[in-house]
């Protein structure tokens, strides 16, 4: 088997079982390995650490599949770990066999969770989604990329879905040299626009041209908390996306809810899932929810709000990665304070903020003192009184800490 060996002192990483080996790192390469296979990775003086995926044209060079010498990278290795993902997902979510989604209607949380999550479940580069019946796989790295049509049977196998379509399109594949892909890799799917349940509500999922693989499945317990939030409160929920935090809101009772977004397409599905869940736009015709949705750059959006002297009760702000490493951490913190000023300015006293992060470059302790500097300069006083994260389709690995990137906070203004 082709081998790297890394330079002298460059193991101590792996021997915390980190599954990533920095080009930087790494001495020598031996037997020329093609993009995707397999390679043993051994210290300078030939002990084996790990066995992973090399990937030539990335900066993260190989990815750890295993750190147990004696396990062989083959088909039955992947079953284990689609295995064991699958098994912690059945802690939280009722059915996982398909065709019977067993979320909504038949009382449980939600059809449509997140089955793999890449290195946090041990198979760094698969993302694999569940919307109802069908899944939607993403290939991140070379490595996974490698075992593409294993990957996609061994899902089939375990789940019984009735489609799997790739949305293998994401930027960073780019710097794993590796061109996009999206389309229908397994089974019959007559449609890419599906609809899942989540807590009781319904809504649309566009697999072909939704963000990510077509919603943002990590919110979901935060919704349902901003849904028990919501009762008699004006909402402005800000980066709505396809209206989640919106809909949830207007079903807890919410008396307005102003919904703002720059993707017209997102904004319009938001539309349809308002309607598809009783929710009414018109106050006159009996709903007790108004709704507004508005197509704005939330940064001028927020400004304008300020200047026309409007308040709520509650305000949103999930916007995307700022940050994805920590060398974008300084721009995006000013682009944090900006938006959390404004709403601490923008919330009436006693006022709820749902403020969260999803970038992996600012950690919780980071994001907490951003929205601290921008609460000092809106000139308010605040509570934390709960902080919120990701939900437990998205683990942890506890040796890859950079899995956990959701960060949410809850404050009360004094
Ligand atoms: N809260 C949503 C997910 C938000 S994702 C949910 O629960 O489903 C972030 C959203 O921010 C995306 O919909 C994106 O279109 C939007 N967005 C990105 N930059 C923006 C900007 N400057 N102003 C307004 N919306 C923006």
């Amino acid at each position: 088997m082709a081998s790297i060996i890394l330079k002298l002192e460059r193991e101590k990483s792996l021997l915390r079982r980190h599954p990533w080996v920095f080009s930087g790192a790494i001495g020598q390469v031996n037997g020329n390995p093609a993009s995707g296979t397999t390679v043993d990775v051994r210290a300078a003086d030939g002990a084996f650490l790990a066995r992973a995926a090399y990937s030539p044209s990335s900066q993260i060079r190989a990815r750890v599949w295993s750190f147990d010498p004696d396990e062989v990278i083959d088909v039955d290795f992947f079953r284990r770990r689609i295995s064991a993902a699958l098994a912690r997902r059945t802690i939280f979510f009722s059915s996982l066999h398909f065709p019977q989604a067993n979320g909504g209607s038949e009382g449980g949380v939600t059809d449509a969770f997140r089955l793999v999550h890449a290195e946090s479940d041990r198979i760094p580069g698969l993302v694999v989604d569940r919307y109802g019946d069908v899944l939607v796989m993403q290939i991140l790295t070379a490595g996974c990329e490698f075992w593409r049509e294993t990957l996609a049977d061994l899902l089939l196998e375990a789940t019984g879905a009735t489609a799997i379509y790739e949305r293998s399109d994401a930027d960073v594949r780019e710097l794993e040299g590796l061109q996009p892909r999206v389309g229908l890799l397994r089974g019959v799917l007559p449609t890419t626009r599906l609809t899942i349940n989540e807590y009781g509500l319904k809504f649309l999922v566009d697999i072909e041209h939704g963000h990510k693989t077509g919603f943002y499945l990590d919110q979901r317990a935060n919704r349902n908390r901003v849904g028990q939030l919501a009762a008699g409160r004006d909402v402005l929920n800000c980066f709505c996306y396809t209206g989640g935090f919106s809909i949830h809101a207007a079903r807890g009772g919410a008396k307005s809810v102003v919904s703002v977004d720059t993707s017209a397409d997102a904004l319009a599905i938001g539309q349809e899932n308002a309607a598809l869940n009783g929710i009414q736009v018109d106050v006159s015709t009996g709903s007790t929810t108004s709704l507004e949705w508005l197509e704005a750059d939330v940064f001028t959006g927020l400004r304008k709000f300020r200047d026309q002297n409007r308040s709520w009760d509650l305000i949103v702000l999930d916007p995307p990665k700022f940050a994805p490493t920590a060398a974008q951490a300084e721009k995006a913190a000013r682009g944090y304070k900006d938006i959390n000023r404004l709403a601490f300015k923008l919330l009436r006293p006693g006022g709820i903020l749902v403020t969260f992060s999803c970038s992996g470059g600012i950690d919780a302790a980071l994001f907490q003192k951003i929205v601290a500097s921008a609460a000092l300069d809106a000139g308010v006083e605040a509570q934390i009184v709960e902080t919120l994260t990701q939900g437990p389709d998205h683990p942890v690995s506890i040796h890859f800490p950079e899995g956990a990137y959701l960060k949410g906070l809850v404050c009360v203004k004094g």
